[in-house]
């Protein structure tokens, strides 16, 4: 198997000549790579579409590096200069999943570019139709399946920025442990979300349904199961039903608007589980595997042990647990890893502190689902199972620069470091 150590070697020599070091090569390289995604729009949505049946993921927006490559000076003495200069790691390897093929490579890339490096881009190969061409001395991308990727883990990197499974994830730390390479991981795991006290029930439904069934589900950040009483059940149920019929019609396998489950894995996966759990379905559950169509589909009656709350869902299955306590769902969650994500509805603000001051997770969002990561001033990512590190907008700068600590010394008052100097003489330990 090629391990592509040629091109990571071309990659590193362009590197080192300090090509892209000048602020104006990266911004010239970040304003070419937006116009790249403006001229080749209608091939990509076309792409996205054969892929998943679906248009929504052609925003990417570009990063401004005005003033982030700037030093940070912090207080010294009078004598020193010092400060923090961010400085770019060198050839990185960015590793990408299927769900958000194209932004879930471009976001990255942007901070990798906007941070100085030299960059190797690898596309999931399920989504391969949105597999996009990009060659450059300082940009590659290499394609492939596991195979190809493990062979291309084994070069030495300086960075490696992978989104996907937390299974492969271990894989992706164990080879990047061999050159001690810093890694950042973006996850996934079961987001829930939490509906107590008073409650907007419709616009609860519309923004719930919305953020679950968007993409079919397969978003890292998608609600997987919700948290309520018996109470909020009653009233949610009814309300989810009204809002897929006002968002997908009467026959969903028919909209335009509702995406496909992306392959036949993970289509017989969700259909395994569909069939092991012992919830009951109340509204969709119907598929078909020609389409690879799964409908959006609430599950009631789940238990803890429940087949739905096996694993990550990653599709149009939304399973409702009933807790009574608002204590008892949180500690449901605090007993599994941490997720991405946590969603708590309530028009009690006291509800929504209680579940944001004892809970942990990658991103908190109180009244609504997935919005929180589109805004580029707030780091996305995981923490413990969920992700390692973070990104978007100037935390993508972060992820992918080093933070060098500088201080610029003269050679005044030499006479003064004499005492630090040995020999540690009475008069000198004096001071
Ligand atoms: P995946 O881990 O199967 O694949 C991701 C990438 O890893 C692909 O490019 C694939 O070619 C490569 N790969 C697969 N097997 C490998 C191996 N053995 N060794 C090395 N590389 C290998 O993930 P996926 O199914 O594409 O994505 C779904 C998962 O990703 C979900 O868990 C989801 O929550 C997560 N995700 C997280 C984010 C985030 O930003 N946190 C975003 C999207 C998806």
């Amino acid at each position: 198997m090629d391990s592509h150590g040629h091109v990571v070697e071309r990659l590193r020599s362009a590197f080192r000549s300090g090509i892209t070091l000048p602020e104006e090569f990266r911004r010239t390289q970040l304003t070419q790579l937006l116009s790249m995604l403006r001229d080749n729009e209608e091939r990509i949505i076309k792409a996205l579409h054969q892929d998943l049946a679906k248009v929504h993921d052609t925003r990417v927006t570009q990063s401004c590096t005005y003033g982030w490559m700037d030093a940070s000076y912090i207080q010294a003495t009078k004598l020193d200069d010092c400060f923090v200069r961010r400085e770019p790691l060198g050839v990185v390897l960015i590793i990408g999943p299927w769900n958000y093929p194209l932004q879930l490579l471009i976001v990255p890339l942007v901070g990798a570019i906007a941070a100085g490096n030299c960059a190797v881009i690898k596309p999931s190969e399920i989504s391969a139709a949105t597999d996009s061409e990009c060659i450059s001395d300082c940009y590659t991308v290499v394609r492939g399946g596991s195979e190809q990727t493990k062979a291309l883990l084994q070069n030495r990197f300086d960075h490696i920025f992978y989104t996907g499974s937390q299974v492969v994830a271990r894989s992706v730390v164990q080879a990047a442990s061999v050159h001690l390479t810093p890694v950042t991981l973006e996850l996934g795991g079961k987001c829930p979300c939490f509906i107590y006290g008073r409650i907007n029930i419709q616009a609860a439904a519309h923004r719930l349904a919305w953020a679950k069934f968007f993409n079919a589900g397969q978003s890292c950040v998608a609600p997987d199961y919700v948290l309520c009483t018996e109470a909020t059940q009653k009233a949610l149920v009814p309300a989810l039903s009204t809002v897929l019929e006002e968002f997908y019609g009467k026959e969903p396998q028919k909209s335009p608007d509702l995406a496909r489950i992306v392959s036949d894995r993970h289509f017989a996966r969700l259909k395994k589980l569909l069939e092991r759990t012992k919830g009951k379905v109340v509204i969709g559950g119907e598929s078909d595997q020609d389409s690879k169509y799964i409908a959006p589909t609430v599950v009631v009656d789940v238990g803890e042990d429940d087949a739905l709350m096996s694993e990550e869902i990653f599709g149009p299955i939304l399973p409702i647990l009933t807790v009574e306590e608002l204590e008892k769902s949180m500690d449901l969650v605090n007993r599994n890893e941490k997720p991405l994500a946590i969603y708590v509805f309530s028009d009690e603000s006291s509800v929504r502190t209680t579940v944001m001051k004892n809970t942990s997770s990658g991103g908190f969002c109180s009244n609504d689902g997935i919005v929180h990561m589109t805004l580029p001033g707030l780091p996305f990512g995981g923490v413990g199972a969920s992700g390692w590190g973070s990104y978007h907008g100037r935390w993508g700068f972060e992820a992918f620069s080093h933070r060098r600590a500088c201080m610029l010394r003269g050679w005044a008052l030499e006479r003064l470091n004499g005492l630090r100097y040995p020999p540690y003489t009475e008069d000198k330990l004096k001071w």
